[in-house]
């Protein structure tokens, strides 16, 4: 077992079980991708096992603080079902749903997630690289009608200088299945889909949607950065009765477009706009249009720390105009998945857009991720979606 020692005083993230040790605070010592590592402060002190990764900034990433675990095909098996317990316990259902959420499940980089019979594995880090036909065979052990399909080509790959790698690695057939989420059918690929098919984290926003938008008997929705129409089926499950949909991509809108009509509801109430959002809010500011309820829920603006103040005008941008489209008693809904924008950032930027757009509102809810995607204490970076639900005064 090869060791790990750091500088003087950087054993304090460990020592409050942050599971990250950036290259900086090493002192000594290297190995190979992914390897198991002891990690100990400057005088020798035990501090965690981890696992290193020699390309990436993020250097290690620990396994275990406690010194007597063996990093063994038992521990991840051991992991993998107890986060698959703890989602059980939960009442969440299992058939779309995320079943492992990296570092604060204590799988640092490994995300796994269930779509009715096909689970989805993406491994981000070379400790999860090296792992991965333990986890795979550990998976089958525990759910052993699944198939299995993996989607590691997220960009964090990159970062840990891993080839992109994708395809079944158990079972075989057709990419697409259907889920049902907050009672609606949806098709997902999970060959194709963003992400590992498609965003299991807003399942809550969006039933929370459908909620406002019924008790609010709101009316006209515009729903931008769609997707494959998560948003735009819960107002219309909420009784809207014109639902207007932008994304740029094609493939996603023609998704969306037979989800409305799986799900049972009149293609009459809803429509589709294949084009740029932002393009799109200025040219119906333009148009003196107005809607009820506005979602935007774009994609993460700001991928690294240096991408954020770029990322804030873009989001006060939106923002602002979305403002604009909204009557005086009209709810905005908006989001941001960048790690990087803290909550508390984010309420920033879209106070500063109200005030630009000549509005007030009030902050009727905040919504994060669901509870398949937990929040370890001591691993604030987690915490990537931030929603408001504004209403307009
Ligand atoms: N709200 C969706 C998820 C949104 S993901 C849901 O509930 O499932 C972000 C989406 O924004 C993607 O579908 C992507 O195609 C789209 N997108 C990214 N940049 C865009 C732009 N400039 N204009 C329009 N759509 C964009």
């Amino acid at each position: 077992m090869k060791t790990i020692r750091l500088h003087p005083g950087k054993e304090r993230s460990l020592l409050r079980r942050h599971p990250w040790v950036f290259a900086s605070s090493i002192a000594k010592g290297a190995a190979d991708s992914g390897e198991t590592v002891r990690v100990e402060s400057h005088d020798g002190q035990f501090l965690a096992w981890a696992t290193f990764s020699p390309a990436s900034q993020i250097r290690l990433r620990v396994w275990s603080f406690d010194a007597s675990e063996r990093i063994d095909a038992s521990f991840f098996t051991e992991q993998l079902r107890a986060a698959i317990e703890r989602r059980q316990s939960l009442g969440l259902d299992l058939s779309a749903c995320r079943l492992v959420h990296g570092e604060s499940d204590g799988l640092p980089g490994c995300i796994v997630d269930r779509y009715d019979d096909i689970v989805v594995l993406q491994a981000g880090s070379a400790g999860i690289e090296r792992w991965k036909s333990v986890i795979v065979s550990a998976l089958h052990t525990l759910m052993p009608e699944a198939r299995m399909y993996e989607r590691s080509d997220a960009v964090l790959r990159e970062r840990e200088g891993l080839p992109a790698s994708t395809g079944w690695l158990h079972g075989g057939g057709s990419t697409q299945v259907e889920i049902g989420q907050n009672g609606l059918r949806f098709k997902v690929d999970v060959a194709t889909g963003h992400k590992t098919g498609f965003y299991l984290d807003q399942r809550d926003a969006r039933a929370r949607f459908a909620d406002v938008v019924r008790a609010q008997g709101l009316q006209r929705v515009l729903n931008c950065f769609c997707y494959t129409g998560g948003f735009s089926l819960a107002a219309l499950a909420g009784g809207a009765q014109q639902v207007v949909s932008v994304d740029s991509s094609a493939p996603a809108l023609a998704l969306a477009a037979e989800h409305v009509a799986l799900n049972g509801f009149d293609p009459a109430r809803a429509s589709f706009i294949d084009a740029d959002v932002n393009a799109t809010l200025r040219r119906l500011r333009d148009e003196g249009a107005q809607f009820d309820a506005i979602v935007l829920d774009p994609p993460k603006f700001a991928a690294s720390p240096q991408q954020v103040e770029r990322a804030a005008r873009a989001y006060k941008d939106i923002n602002r105009l979305a403002f604009h489209l909204l009557p005086p008693g009209g709810w905005l809904f908006t989001f941001s998945c960048s790690g990087g924008v803290s909550a508390e950032l984010f309420q920033k930027i879209v106070a500063g857009a109200a005030l630009d757009a000549g509005a007030d509102a009030q902050i009727v809810a905040r919504t994060g991720a669901g509870l398949d995607h937990p929040l370890s204490l001591h691993f604030p970076e987690g915490e990537y979606l931030k929603g408001l639900l504004l209403r307009k005064a």
